[in-house]
């Protein structure tokens, strides 16, 4: 689908606002939130339904607490994060209440969505919030994530939440116009790309290495997550969010920002985006190359006699990341095995796993439907 039509029928989307967009040294940008707000309620009284992602809880706890500005370890930023997260809603509150919107806070942790049932739940009241007509203003709850649990950042965060509400679109205003071909920040010369048909890695060289300004993101970040947007068959779009009137204007069919287009072939479906985006394996497998070929080009099950080594001790049903010989990760999947029965049977041949195990278990240590193999 092209971009006009696109923007022009999506119906569930999902907009994510950075901080830097939200935020200034001093605090939150009570005159950007009201007028995103004023923008958004247009976009609703059109009958679009909207899941806003917002970041901005530490960077206004940060301009409540000016003594405690500059702290930097994750105790103070999730302390920072308690005191801005609640000045964040108010605000949204009191911006939403002027157009009769009712908003609802989710706050979202990664722990809180391994388990499968959960991800489920927190989708059905999600679902719920819509039907009511409820705005839902998502953010990660910050007080509570530790750092090895910590989705990467919001970017990452609202792929989930893409998946979650079964949105039809992704928005992302961020403090840039969109993605550069080069570092504008380095390069006066640097030109916006209007469309992007595949994330690639053409695409991704294009991000320079830093951070957002306020935020944990980055360009990088945004390609990442434009990336697996476009994996679950979905278009995104890049656009400035200080870019006056930006979300109206994007709507009417003015070509801001870069937009990419969804993957025709689908990577990340059904079960996949949870996999993809909820689990976050410590375990490995190191597959041979037939396996890594099998499993990311002919989307094929892995089998025994393609795992090298086992890496680490877990359960049957845990989620464990498949390397290749140099250690990338090229896939993650829920295997069938437990790490003391597999290094039993890696290297052979599926009709073996009976006599070596003593019981008819599966052929397949994961099966390709619990997989979530990495685009490249
Ligand atoms: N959850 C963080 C906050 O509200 C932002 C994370 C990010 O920058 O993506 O401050």
């Amino acid at each position: 689908m092209d971009r006009f039509t696109v923007l022009s029928s999506a119906k569930r989307i999902v907009i994510k606002v950075g901080s830097a967009v939200l935020t200034d040294e001093a605090g939150l940008n009570y005159r950007i939130i009201e007028e995103l707000s004023a923008q958004i309620a247009r976009l609703v009284k059109e009958g679009r339904e909207i899941a806003l992602v917002s970041s901005g809880a530490v960077a206004a706890g940060r301009g409540k607490l000016p003594q405690h500005a500059q702290s930097k370890t994750v105790q103070e930023k999730q302390a920072l994060a308690a005191v801005g997260q609640g000045r964040l809603m108010h605000a949204y509150e009191e911006a939403f209440d002027r157009f009769g919107i009712t908003v609802a806070q989710v706050l979202l942790t990664r722990d809180g969505i391994i388990a499968r049932n959960r991800y489920l739940n927190a989708k059905n009241t999600l679902l719920t919030l819509l039907d009511w007509n409820i705005l839902p203003i998502i953010n990660e709850n910050d007080t509570v994530a530790t750092e090895e649990l910590q989705f990467t950042d919001n970017d990452a965060l609202s792929v989930i939440m893409l998946n979650l509400v079964e949105a039809e679109l992704f928005v992302c205003l961020s403090d840039t116009d969109g993605l550069y071909n080069k570092d504008p920040r380095e390069y006066p010369d640097a030109a916006l790309v209007a469309e992007v048909t595949k994330v690639d890695e053409a695409i991704m060289s294009m991000a320079g290495q830093g951070a957002g300004r306020a935020g944990r993101g980055g360009m990088r970040s945004k390609l990442r997550s434009a990336q697996m947007t476009t994996s679950c068959g979905l278009p995104m779009l890049l656009a400035g969010g200080r870019t006056p009137d930006i979300l109206t204007r994007i709507f009417k069919g003015e070509k801001l920002g870069t937009f990419f287009h969804a993957d025709k072939k689908r990577t990340f479906y059904g079960k996949k985006p949870w996999i993809a985006f909820a689990l976050n394996p410590e375990k490995s497998l190191i597959l041979d190359a037939g396996a890594v070929n099998a499993v990311t080009q002919k989307n094929k099950s892995l089998l025994a006699v393609g795992i090298k080594a086992v890496l680490g001790e877990f359960e049957a049903q845990t989620c464990v990341s498949l390397r290749d010989e140099n250690g990338t990760e090229v896939a993650i999947g829920i295997t069938n095995y437990p790490s003391d029965e597999l290094k039993k049977i890696i290297g052979c041949k599926s009709s073996d796993i009976c006599e070596l195990l003593g019981y008819d278990g599966r052929k397949e240590v994961i099966h390709r439907d619990d997989m979530a193999v990495w685009p490249k």
